[in-house]
């Protein structure tokens, strides 16, 4: 269960698990039906367990005791999507980690439904992050693109209530959609948040003037002294030598181990 990602999503972690196959937040631009070659309509409208998850996660976590490297949940499906509000796998799973005592990095647009997690996640201290995804700033257009997914502000408010019960925060703005939009939410998030990812959308290749976009957002970074990762796709959009090498380090934001 527990595996190496591959290719680019090497880049957002070493380890990743996914508990369930499609999702139900019917994000439009999301690319996981067709990297698994899964029909979109079923991805969309049913999701499912994987078979025999939580038996074939004790097995794979015993192997992974104590690794260095965080486990992310999820690629290619949300943890808190709507099949797991009645099969409550992502909890079941937090428990395990901590139990064989694995790093976890959790992210999700799911709104405030990682907070019912809130005492096991804390049982975690450090080794544990909890991030969000944010694409849109308003209401109108997630609604449109992300039909399933929580709005925005009930994202931003899972945010704020992880970092006021000191839980460790992130977002991940990937796919960039709106360069205006994703200013805006760094801008309402900074107070929350301990560290940023920015992607592309997958294959996007429109024409966009993304030098003036970074140099906006690096030194919003560098002023609130929040770490961030560009990842390597908008790192060929970067002034050489503006990025440290720890900032161009692809580990560089993983939770530490609990040895
Ligand atoms: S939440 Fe993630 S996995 Fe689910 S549909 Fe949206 S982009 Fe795809």
């Amino acid at each position: 269960m527990i595996y190496e990602p591959r290719g680019k999503a090497r880049e957002y972690s070493p380890l990743a698990v996914n508990l369930y196959t499609g999702c139900g937040h019917q994000c439009s631009y999301c690319y996981v039906p067709r990297v698994l070659h899964m029909d979109r309509y079923d991805f969309d409208n049913n999701p499912k367990a994987r078979e025999r998850s939580i038996e074939q996660l004790i097995k794979s976590a015993k192997k992974y005791t104590g690794t260095k490297n965080q486990v992310l949940m999820s690629f290619t499906t949300d943890p808190y999507n709507p099949l797991n509000d009645k099969l409550q796998l992502t909890t079941e799973a937090l428990k395990i980690f901590l139990n064989y005592k694995i790093p976890v990095a959790i992210l999700t647009k799911s709104g405030i439904k990682p907070l019912k997690d809130l005492s096991t996640i804390k049982l975690f201290d450090n080794h544990i992050k909890v991030g969000a995804s944010l694409t849109y700033d308003n209401d109108n257009d997630s609604k449109r693109i992300e039909r399933g997914a929580a709005l925005p502000s009930e994202r931003i408010e899972m945010l704020k209530q992880f970092h006021l019960n000191g839980v460790h925060t992130w977002v991940s703005f990937e796919p960039i959609i709106h360069f205006e939009q994703t200013i805006n939410l760094i801008e309402r998030t900074i107070a929350y948040v301990d560290e940023y990812q920015f992607g592309k959308l997958s294959g996007d290749k429109q024409l966009r003037d993304w030098k003036s976009f970074i140099n906006r957002i690096i030194p919003m970074m560098r002023i609130n002294n929040k770490r961030f990762y560009i990842k390597q796709t908008l790192q060929k959009e970067v002034r050489k030598g503006l990025l440290t090498e720890q900032e161009i380090a692809m580990d560089y934001l993983n939770v530490p181990s609990f040895a």
